[in-house]
């Protein structure tokens, strides 16, 4: 009977689990695992720092229905990915942390590299667990990925001792397991089901919020055959944008703050109460706001205000209920209402007023009209990354989304530096999509080395920076007759020489006509290219009422 190492049984218990490739760095003692996995014939994406081997890890998953998995080091290389940890729970996103450590009877002896990483993993995950002894571990990672699938999805940390990855066993006495099925569709109470309805029903104001948990949920068909048939307006959150096309004539994006302030029902689909729904209170919302809430998780159910009519079970499920009950009991939300009417007109106004932004002739240029060149170009079916300030929070209106898990950017715990890993995620994922990874000149900075691991692998990532010079905002030139002020970067910094510096193709664009050269060259390459846009140091968002961030 053949032997086997801790990393080679590893390997096969990740392909059993349907880890479709593994983002990592190697060094002691991983080095093992990574070469397992390949020899699995499974991807292995070598990236330049553990923060984006993480980040990447949680977008696969949350991309591909499953779970993602990145490999790191031991000590630093493993807290180097706590912060990605910490962001797929913020996100609820599944994703396994396999980290290298210690060997066990080396422990506590000031080991290479030593630390206590189960301890350190645990406040950031679902379940954190070591493995042992090399013919436990697929149950180790069976166990892991339950857990990170399972229910609310979440990351999960597997810690491999360097002895155990490389210990051999007999083959025949390794506890094999089989691939845990995907998560169970739990249905809601028939009961809640219409009292959803009846309180939906009762709405003078009615408003459907659509969030990333039923993008995670695969629920777009569903959700989309509710709001044709219900007629209803809806609002998506940032990355629920794509689970009903942007361009659905329901869509009141463009008037938030009035959908927000004036609905009377807020139906939630896998979305939370938190900080960017500005807790369902006032003066954001009314307060006799009553809501309906759809979530997999019962604990979320009320958290910040109280839930008139709770859905407790899966989005696509859910929804999916709710459409035969519609379907057995026809409704529509009155045809002619104010309320509809009014949001619509107030969306199109916006909408309007935008279209001046677009068209202007400023210079250095805005953000709105190299933006909206952006937006022309990319097919309907592309996959946006977004990360940066300004630069996030004006794509958000810009840039529009037709397709469910098509938009990534920097989330609930709003982390920058997320995008690198997120663009090399969604491009592993989707070959054959066009993958944009538009970056604030702040935010970038966090990972542009993650550039050259996309001119390696060669995955045709377009990258676009939005350069201001600054964090919020820069200035021209730096006046060394004074402190630097805190925000600012170099002024007119060429990043697209990092690109060139490994293979790709740069541009640097100070022009409108500039950008929409780039952009229209740059989908013609076969590898990964950087757009560099200058933009005005202080070039900022139009006046809102409120801006997105609102302190009680
Ligand atoms: P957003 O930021 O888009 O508003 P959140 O991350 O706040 O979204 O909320 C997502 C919610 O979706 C979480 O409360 C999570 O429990 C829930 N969720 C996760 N998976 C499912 C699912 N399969 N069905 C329904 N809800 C889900």
């Amino acid at each position: 009977m053949a032997e086997l190492s801790g990393a080679q049984i590893l390997a096969k218990s990740l392909k059993t689990q349907g880890v479709g490739e593994l983002f990592g760095l190697v060094g002691l003692p991983i080095g093992p695992i990574t070469v397992a996995v390949q020899r699995e014939g499974m991807r292995y994406i070598g990236v330049r720092h553990e923060q984006a081997a993480a980040y990447a890890a949680q977008a696969a998953g949350y991309m591909n229905g499953r779970i993602g998995a990145a490999a790191v080091v031991s000590g630093p290389g493993m807290t180097n990915a706590i912060t990605a940890l910490g962001n797929a729970e913020a996100n609820c996103w599944p994703m396994l942390l396999i980290a290298g450590s210690s060997s066990t009877e080396l422990m506590e002896r000031g080991d290479f590299q030593e630390a206590p990483q189960v301890q350190a993993a645990k406040p950031f995950v679902k379940w954190a667990g070591q493995a042992q002894d090399p013919r436990l571990i697929p149950h180790l990672v069976a166990t892991a990925v339950r857990h990170a699938i399972g229910g609310r999805p979440g990351a999960v940390y597997l810690d491999m001792p360097g002895n155990i990855i490389d210990g051999k066993v007999e083959e025949d006495e390794v506890r094999w397991m089989e691939r845990v099925p995907d998560p169970p569709r739990p249905e809601a109470a028939d009961g809640d089901v219409a009292q959803a309805l009846e309180t939906l029903k009762s709405a003078s104001n009615p408003l459907v919020v659509v969030g990333k948990g039923a993008a995670w949920a695969q629920a777009e068909n569903e959700v989309r055959e509710f709001i044709d048939k219900t007629g209803l307006p809806f609002l998506p959150m940032p990355m629920g944008k794509g689970v009903v096309p942007d361009d659905h004539p329901m869509n009141v994006s463009a008037a938030r703050t009035n959908a927000l302030k004036n609905t009377d029902v807020v139906f939630l689909i896998g979305a939370r109460m938190n900080w960017m729904l500005h807790f369902g209170l006032p003066p954001r919302w009314r307060d006799d706001l009553r809501v309906i809430q759809l979530d997999i998780d019962a604990a979320e159910i009320g958290s910040s205000v109280p839930t008139e009519a709770p859905l407790v079970g899966d989005a696509q499920a859910v929804m999916g209920q709710l459409n035969a009950a519609l379907d057995a009991d026809p409704w529509q939300f009155e045809d002619g209402s104010e309320w509809r009417a009014s949001l619509l007109a107030e969306a199109e106004r916006k909408r309007e007023q935008n279209a001046g932004f677009y068209q202007s002739d400023e210079m250095p240029m805005g953000y709105y009209r190299p933006l909206k060149i952006l937006d022309d170009a990319m097919p309907r079916d592309a996959i946006f990354v977004c990360e940066g300030e300004n630069t996030m929070g004006i794509a958000r209106t810009v840039i529009n989304s037709y397709e469910a898990r098509a938009r990534l950017d920097a989330g609930t715990w709003g982390t920058m530096g997320v995008g690198p890993g997120f663009a090399l995620a969604a491009q592993v994922v989707n070959p054959d999509k066009r993958v944009v990874a538009l970056e604030g000149d702040a935010a970038f900075g966090f990972g542009p080395a993650e550039v050259e691991t996309a001119v390696r692998h060669e995955l045709p990532i377009t990258w676009v920076i939005f350069n201001n010079n600054g964090i919020g905002e820069g200035v021209e030139e730096i006046d060394r007759s004074k402190p630097i002020p805190p925000g600012v970067m170099t002024p007119n910094a060429r990043y697209e020489k990092i690109i060139e510096a490994f293979g790709g193709k740069g541009y640097h664009c100070t022009t409108p006509d500039e950008v929409e050269a780039a952009i229209e060259d740059a989908f013609k390459q076969k590898g990964s290219t950087l757009i560099n846009v200058a933009i005005a140091p202080k070039a900022m968002r139009r006046k809102q009422q409120f801006g997105w961030l609102t302190r009680h």
